[in-house]
């Protein structure tokens, strides 16, 4: 029997994980990538020597990689190297500096000596959040494609555990009085596009998460695991066109068979795996007629996740500072108001740097740097104008930078220099709204109420990625090609047993 031919759309971490799981279980996978290089937003960028990190800079929870590529009959470890950051980084607050780390005892000491009386408030912050880690976790492995799901969720959420009621910053409260603290374990709600006064209170597994099992970088950057994925796809015999646009669906009586590229070409398909961005996807790949759920009043009334200001910057010196640096707002609430809420582009902005050359020597040329410097905005439904506003708010980043943090005079050390704003998001990689991370996860986003991974509109029709389920982050999108790669083998095993 011939294998069935999946087409992937996309080819992100999510689309490429997807193919790699699936070429290596016999089906016959070709990835279509619009851009003429592969990873999507976990890309790379290449310039004048420096190499950059188009999007992820921290690599948490490797060990579901590492799964990942284990089911596909591979050893992650024979196709990248991964650093463990130590700290994890520098967190700049506005009279201090913290550095956290995954050695408990020296963590503890860290709190003890800075936030005096807020240690013990440590351990139990890791403790009581390791059980929450260990309901959430197979609810977040587990497909939520059904009613029962749903009811199933109803039910944990009598769990008090999972503090489903609560918010992210009033789980924090219950452990520690500093804010600065507070604010340690509950900033990484940004890697969902999220404030902590608004995010759901289980989140607090994302900070558990690091400080139990720390933060790595991937020798060459984060890109490294798409083009590990890539290869892995390509050694077992799939195919990957890149520069390859898909025009669209081509759906016959509700059921996806195939598509139609840029080029005019239509290619057949057994199934159509959507890696695309997911509200860009529905809105630009299929005919509205065909769309009865997801539709773009659906679309419309959808709440997305917040934006990012980009600078890349190749400097023709290094500094002494630390992989990772977050520098939060004087006023952080405002400012995660500013960025979520009222889609104000802040005067006092929070700022991520890594400064990935202190690791590794292969970013930049030797005794130069490569920069990284990320602002979370409001995603485009701000209406800010960016072309009138990005050289303002660039040189905002770097005073903020020259004043609070150890890059001093860096202006005169930029050799080279890119912006990416949330217009460039959306217009030149293709992402609905510019919300880099996606639908927001809220809880009425989550689970049964994310596009599922078994698209509901259209049969033979998949979705892997940030857009459904589990949600946006490297190692939860993992879990979605896992989830939908399983679903898919699952249907072709009782098709099999029915013949
Ligand atoms: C600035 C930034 C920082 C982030 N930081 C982190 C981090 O530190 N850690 C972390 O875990 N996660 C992080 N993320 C979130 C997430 O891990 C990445 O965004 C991830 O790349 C998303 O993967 P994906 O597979 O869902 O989609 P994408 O990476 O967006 O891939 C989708 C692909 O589909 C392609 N495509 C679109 N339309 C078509 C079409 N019509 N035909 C063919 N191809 C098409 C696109 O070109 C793209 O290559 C970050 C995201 C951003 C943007």
């Amino acid at each position: 029997m011939a294998a069935k031919h999946i087409i992937v759309i996309g080819g992100g971490p999510g689309g490429l994980a997807a193919g790699m799981l699936l070429q290596s279980k016999g089906f016959q996978v070709t990835v279509l990538e619009k851009q003429p290089y592969v990873g999507g937003r976990t890309s790379r960028i290449v310039r004048d020597g420096y190499v950059f990190d188009r999007g992820p800079t921290f690599l948490n929870m490797p060990h579901i990689l590492e799964e990942a590529f284990q089911e596909s009959r591979k050893n992650l470890h024979d196709y990248v190297t991964l650093k463990k950051i130590e700290p994890m980084y520098e967190l700049v607050f506005n009279n201090m500096s913290f550095f956290p780390t995954t050695d408990k005892q020296e963590m503890y000491n860290r709190i003890k000596q800075q936030f005096p009386g807020d240690e013990e408030g440590y351990y139990a912050f890791m403790e009581g959040t390791k059980k929450r880690f260990d309901k959430l976790m197979p609810i977040l492995q587990n497909t939520h494609g059904q009613w029962r799901d749903y009811l199933r969720l109803r039910t944990l959420k009598a769990v008090p555990q999972l503090a489903l009621g609560k918010s992210l910053y009033d789980v924090l409260s219950d452990y520690f009085t500093d804010e600065r603290l507070k604010l340690t374990f509950t900033f990484q709600s940004k890697y969902l596009g999220m404030s902590p006064w608004n995010c759901p209170g289980a989140f607090s597994i994302l900070s558990y998460m690091e400080y139990e099992y720390g933060v790595f970088h991937p020798l060459g950057g984060m890109n490294q695991l798409s083009e590990a994925m890539a290869r892995a796809i390509r050694e077992d015999g799939g195919t990957i066109h890149t520069g390859t646009g898909v025009k669209r669906v081509i759906v016959e009586n509700g059921r996806a068979s195939g598509v139609e590229l840029e080029s005019g070409e239509e290619m057949q398909a057994d199934e159509v795996i959507i890696n695309a961005d997911f509200a860009h996807a529905a809105s630009t790949l299929f005919e509205q007629k065909d769309l009865k759920k997801w539709n773009q009043k659906k679309l419309d009334s959808m709440e997305y996740s917040c934006s990012t200001f980009m600078l890349y910057l190749g400097l023709d010196t290094t500094y002494d500072a630390p992989h990772h640096t977050i520098v939060f707002a004087d006023d952080y609430k405002q400012n995660v108001e500013e960025i979520t809420g009222t889609k104000l582009l802040s005067k006092d902005p929070s700022i991520y740097v890594q400064n990935g050359s202190v690791t590794d020597e292969s970013l930049a040329p030797e005794g130069h740097s490569a920069l990284y410097i990320l602002v979370p905005v409001p995603n485009n439904l701000s209406g800010i104008n960016w072309e009138d506003e990005k050289e303002r708010f660039r040189d905002l980043a770097l005073d903020i930078l020259e004043k609070r943090t150890a890059f001093k005079g860096i202006r005169e050390h930029i050799v080279t220099e890119m912006i990416t704003t949330p217009k460039d998001w959306e217009e030149s990689y293709f992402v609905y709204n510019g919300a880099t991370f996606n639908l927001a996860h809220s809880l009425d986003q989550m689970m049964y109420f994310r596009p599922h991974n078994k698209f509901e509109d259209i049969e033979n029709c998949w979705l892997v990625g940030g857009g459904t389920h589990p949600g946006s982050g490297l190692p939860t999108i993992i879990q979605s090609a896992r989830i939908t790669a399983g679903e898919i083998k699952r249907g072709e095993r009782q098709g099999r047993k029915a013949e």
